[in-house]
């Protein structure tokens, strides 16, 4: 097709790599540089309407951009209308994929990827290099970019590259992440680093390095002679804003209570 043939050479420009030509939109998008976050939506999960319910009012030229995705697009389409269907094809993927992640199949593709740490590794020291995974902080598209959360410190970063750190976060959704631990609680990672846990005025436990984690830098700040003698610790801590981890709304710890007490009715 003249149009997947266009795409692909302008890809092949702007990375100098090889593209397949025989393969089909969703390969194409997904071998382009900096789409690496993306897993394959199966076809017949795009072509089941019924998973595309509402999607039509967020997508302009939704049709068309439907018809893109799963390579039914006439040839006749003007050339001119080609780029900004483009644009459009792109998003709409990035909405199909939000909801396709969160499904079993999905889930399943993306724990593949992660066991590859194919979006990166946590930063922080104390993590070992925990992988991480792609997690919005809003469903909305275009209010803000993916971010990066790690289940061992349950923080979350930006990722490294700027062409990562563009994606819009709503193609991965807020409850990706927590969706696949709850999915997989196997694949939670051991919560190491005692001295981070320890509340504040506890003496922190000396870890294996010898060292004492992060307190002694904490009390130099809390002491300094700029903030007030109310300004403790403990105050910097209780202010500090802090990723709250959510399915569908609803906080995880809130989740994690609701299902002990149905195992509980359940065993009963
Ligand atoms: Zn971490």
């Amino acid at each position: 097709m003249l149009r997947a043939h266009l795409q692909r050479t302008v890809d092949e420009i702007s990375t100098g790599s090889d593209s397949d030509y025989s393969s089909s939109w969703i390969s194409w998008f997904l071998s382009s540089k900096g789409n690496e976050y993306f897993c394959e939506v199966e076809e017949d999960y795009i072509l089941d309407r019924f998973n595309l319910t509402g999607l039509n009012t967020e997508v302009q030229n939704y049709t068309q951009a439907l018809d893109l995705i799963t390579d039914n697009l006439d040839d006749d389409v003007a050339e001119e209308f080609r780029g900004s269907l483009d644009v459009q094809a792109r998003l709409l993927y990035g909405l199909i994929h939000a909801r396709w992640v969160i499904t079993s199949r999905g889930l399943a593709k993306m724990l593949d990827k992660y066991k590859k740490a194919d979006f990166g590794r946590c930063p922080r020291v104390l993590c070992q290099s925990q992988p991480l995974l792609p997690v919005g902080l809003t469903d909305v598209p275009y209010e803000k970019s993916v971010k990066l959360y790690c289940g061992r410190c349950e923080d979350i970063y930006s990722p490294k590259s700027s062409r990562h750190g563009s994606i819009d976060g709503a193609y991965f959704g807020t409850s990706f992440p927590h969706m696949l631990f709850l999915v997989y609680p196997h694949m939670i990672p051991q919560k190491s680093g005692i001295p981070e846990l320890s509340p504040p005025g506890v003496k922190a436990v000396e870890g294996a390095d010898g060292r004492r984690g992060r307190r002694p830098r904490e009390e130099a700040e809390g002491t300094s002679e700029v903030m007030g003698e109310e300004f403790s610790t403990a105050n910097v801590a209780m202010k500090a804003e802090r990723y709250r981890p959510r399915i569908f709304g609803f906080q995880v710890s809130e989740i994690a209570k609701l299902q002990r007490w149905q195992e509980a009715i359940r065993d009963r």
